[in-house]
């Protein structure tokens, strides 16, 4: 290298061997492709010997983060993706096909129901939407091509715990996949595969990385249905970049004391919402799971009193349409997740304009709960 002239010196001077220092942590791999000595070795990557040859194909940090959420969620494989919402889609299809059917929950996260509602049709895929609360509706929507039972383990915005027993039941009983949202839950709550549900998703996005500064998703499955998604991922370029997935790794090694202090502030916060003036209904549910109830209060306010003044009055607690960072913020259901339904959709679902969905942070409980009795005030 040092023969090189100039051009070709800036290009080419840090290509040092390095290999004898071992780096505590895992490397970012921030690379499109991996190198080859030889025609042979190319070869071998075919033929299984070589892990990695294209990062849009594999690259370590993505498959550090499918393989964790996987190991965390008691299945056998995963597969990160470039958003949530690219997760569903690579899941979806790695069982729907052209002239395939899908039952799905009609409470869905709204960026889901715009894919499953407005998107998948175009793919030929069918989408029906019923109400889950009760199983038996649920079965009587499956149709003679129904491939798939879709719905979230714990709903959003009202918090409705989903009864994975009875979907892989029903899943089980008519052939079909299951696939579950596991975002609002995350694995330390609970565990739908080992439940038996085939596909769990999760927006990374949110408590997997948990510090709100990726886009990011995972499909965790068995080995079979996460290839399938994962030739989907590849195909349609859903992959996600080797620096998000790296941060995203990072958040997931500190997913359980995240979430024990989140769970643990949302209880304190729901029984002083309870019991506070000003608010006619608190959703915060019981009975996800031995560890707790989740990290998201939604609270329904008095008629008169005035959201939008009620969230500038929440002071350090800001407006942020997302949820699951180490910061405690506030979100409007009706005009951000669930806009995009109708205003009948919007009604039914208890999606009014006084309700305001809490996504409560890892600060001291007494910080959140003064600015939430200020507010009140
Ligand atoms: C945010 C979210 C999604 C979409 O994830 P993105 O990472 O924004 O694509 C899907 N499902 C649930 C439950 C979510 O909260």
């Amino acid at each position: 290298m040092s023969s090189f002239r100039f051009d070709s010196k800036a290009i080419h001077f840090n290509k040092r061997i390095t290999s004898d220092s071992v780096s505590k942590t895992q490397p970012i791999y921030q690379t499109s492709a991996f190198k080859f000595k030889n025609l042979d070795e190319l070869e071998g990557y075919f033929q299984g010997e070589k892990p990695h040859m294209y990062s849009r194909v594999s690259n370590p940090n993505t498959d550090d983060l499918g393989a964790g959420v996987a190991e965390l969620e008691g299945a056998p494989a995963g597969v990160a993706t470039s958003s949530g919402i690219s997760a569903i889609l690579t899941g979806i299809l790695s069982v729907a096909e052209q002239g395939s059917h899908i039952v799905a929950c009609d409470d869905l996260y709204g960026g889901t129901y715009q894919l499953l509602a407005n998107e998948l049709p175009s793919f030929g895929i069918e989408v029906t939407f019923v109400s889950f609360k009760d199983i038996e509706t649920v079965e009587s929507a499956i149709k003679p091509n129904t491939v798939l039972l879709y719905t979230e383990s714990i709903t959003n915005p009202l918090l409705r715990i989903e009864d994975l027993d009875q979907l892989v039941h029903i899943g089980k009983k008519h052939s079909l996949h299951t696939m579950v949202d596991n975002t609002f839950a995350t694995p330390y709550l609970i565990q739908p595969y080992l439940k038996g549900v085939s596909l769990v998703v999760h927006s990374a996005t949110k408590y997997i990385g948990g510090h709100s500064d990726i886009t990011a998703g995972v499909v965790v499955g068995d080995k079979v249905l996460v290839e399938r998604t994962k030739a989907k991922v590849v195909n349609l370029g859903s992959n996600l970049s080797p620096f998000e997935a790296w941060l995203t790794c990072r958040g997931l090694k500190t997913l359980s004391v995240r979430m024990e202090r989140h769970v643990k502030n949302s209880e304190l916060l729901a029984k002083f919402l309870r019991e506070s003036n000003g608010i006619e209904k608190v959703y915060y549910p019981s009975g996800a799971s031995a560890k707790g109830n989740g990290a998201i209060v939604s609270i329904l306010l008095d008629q008169e009193i005035d959201a939008n003044l009620f969230c500038e009055k929440l002071g350090w607690i800001g407006v942020v349409p997302t949820l699951a960072g180490v910061e405690t913020t506030v979100s409007y259901p009706l005009g951000t997740s669930h806009r995009a339904l109708p205003a009948s959709e919007q009604e039914r679902l208890g999606i009014h304009k006084n309700l305001i969905r809490i996504s409560v942070g890892i600060e001291d409980f007494e910080d959140i709960r003064e600015a939430f009795a200020n507010a009140l005030r």
